[in-house]
């Protein structure tokens, strides 16, 4: 039998890291066992519903690079697959039910809710929910209220008694009492909405899903289904609640822990590649123990047995050091590429600049190495599209030299730079390093000062490349400006009146 899963989102939210995780596994399932992943949008809650959160969940995963086989936007053959266009369907279900005994019309109006939910929190006996007071209304009651043209909705009857069980591949049996399902939840709303509930089955049905694999919040709804899929006379999914997903503190993830909404991830400068790789491990073991993965190799590599059931803690850090080696495997090209929304945002240069462009492929050796979020690229690149803004003047001072001694290395760095070819790193190098020895003056001091006139920063890019790029005329203009910007603050250090 084939494998078909689904990832089953309502679309009242942006996509975040718990439901793209459910997406991945899904995913990741029907990869290795040649089955099809099915998107259906579950969007009957017209309330907390939005265009914008359907286009954010197609650009998500267009960004992320997995995507479904069948779904909405891409069609396929147990369609729509949007809720919203199956209404007549559930109508249908909810029917047939009824007609099978199964469940019921309760033409309970809001006020008799109202009163009873009062009641019940007065008489303190712990009662909760639907008294089931429809449930015993006689064939000829129920005929004179539809022919009155009384509101109703549909419920399913619950066993009053006994258990429900069903199996999960991840945790095993479970077994759920009747007594501890919501009384005889509503299946279709009066307004001919279905719920949760009854579209998710239907559609699952339909939908000729083999295994259902989503969060463990949903397990209360398990038995519940399970009543609905014996009532129908339909077989169950394989049912495979994940494990949470927890930060640090072993809270339940959220924003308190960090960026959760994909949005975030990616502003952040998040490569798809690591996301995935990263989330793909959540809870989930892969065969050789190694760190980084390919989405092909995950595709053949995934197995349900490997999934953990404890918790998974999501380790930002460690997502953050996966982001930096996956950005050291990028070409200069792309990573120049991926870079630069990121320079733009932050007004480092225009979109087109074809000037910008050269600079950008040639500084990627820069900072390739040191990069773990794209986001941080702006302020490390800044120093080569506009002259740094100088730090205080301490901030040049190598070890045990004052100011005077520190504008006299830049002056032989400046009369230095003239005479050295930038072109080539190991020679510019051993031309510094020659003139050290010669002039007897330490190679450090000579060479701090001048990354901090050159980048701005004591700690910055490698010094000789920056040169390199930059050129050596920029350089002695970046000289100068240090060495009269030190030479001020030593005078104002002299005069009395500092
Ligand atoms: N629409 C539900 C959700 O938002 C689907 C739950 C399920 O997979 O059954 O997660
Ligand atoms: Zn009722």
């Amino acid at each position: 039998m084939e494998v078909r899963v689904r990832y089953a989102p309502s679309p009242t939210g942006n996509q975040h890291i718990g439901g793209v995780r459910t997406a991945l596994i899904n995913y990741l399932f029907a990869r290795s066992t040649g089955g099809k992943f099915i998107l259906r949008l579950e969007d009957t809650d017209r309330t907390r519903y939005s265009e914008e959160y359907v286009r954010n969940l197609y650009d998500t995963f267009k960004w992320l690079g997995f995507y479904w086989d069948e779904g909405p936007d891409v069609g396929g053959p147990v369609g729509p697959y949007i809720q919203s266009e199956r209404f007549d369907l559930y109508r249908k279900y909810a029917e047939q039910l009824v007609q099978m005994d199964k469940a019921y019309y309760c033409f309970c109006d809001e006020d008799r809710l109202q009163k009873l939910r009062e009641e019940q929190q007065a008489s303190k006996t712990g009662e909760q929910g639907y008294d089931r007071h429809c449930r015993s209304l006689s064939p000829q009651e129920v005929k004179e209220k539809l022919e009155q043209k009384s509101g109703y909705v549909i419920r399913l009857k619950i066993p009053l008694e006994g258990t429900t069980v069903f199996h999960d591949s991840l945790l095993g049996r479970i077994e759920w009492k009747n007594s501890d399902i919501s009384p005889d939840p509503v299946l279709l709303k009066s307004d001919g909405f279905p719920t949760y509930h009854l579209a998710n089955v239907v559609d699952d049905h339909l939908m000729g899903i083999t295994h259902v694999m989503r969060a463990q919040e949903w397990i209360p709804s398990a038995p519940l289904h399970k009543i609905m899929y014996d009532a129908f006379g339909w077989e169950q999914p394989e049912l495979c609640h994940l494990p949470m997903v927890l930060g640090q503190d072993g809270h339940k993830l959220s924003k308190r822990h960090g960026a959760t909404s994909l949005n975030e991830f990616r502003k952040a400068g998040y490569l798809p590649e690591a996301l995935i790789n990263y989330v793909a491990q959540l809870g989930c073991s892969y065969e050789d123990g190694r760190d980084l993965y390919t989405l092909d190799e995950l595709e053949r590599l995934f197995k349900i047995e490997k999934l953990n059931k404890a918790p998974a803690v999501f380790d930002y850090q460690k997502l953050e050091w996966f982001n930096g080696q996956y950005i050291r495997q990028k070409q200069d090209a792309e990573l120049a590429q991926l870079v630069r929304p990121f320079l733009i945002d932050a007004g480092l240069r225009k979109e087109s600049d074809p000037d910008a462009d050269a600079l950008e492929l040639k500084a990627m050796v820069l900072v390739k190495e040191r990069l773990k979020l794209l986001s941080e690229a702006p302020a490390m690149m800044a120093y080569l599209y506009r002259k740094p803004q100088l730090p205080e003047a301490k901030e040049f001072l190598p070890k045990k030299l004052d100011l005077a001694a520190t504008i006299a290395m830049l002056q032989r760095d400046l009369l230095l730079v003239d005479t050295i070819d930038f072109s080539d790193i190991l020679k510019a190098e051993e031309a510094f390093k020659e003139y050290s020895v010669r002039e007897g003056v330490k190679l450090g001091d000579l060479l701090m000062p001048l990354r901090v006139a050159v980048t701005g920063a004591r700690v910055s890019p490698p010094l000789f490349e920056s040169i390199g790029i930059l050129g050596t005329a920029e350089i002695k203009e970046r000289i100068q400006a240090s060495i009269e910007w030190l030479s001020k603050a030593l005078e104002q250090s002299e005069s009395p009146e500092a």
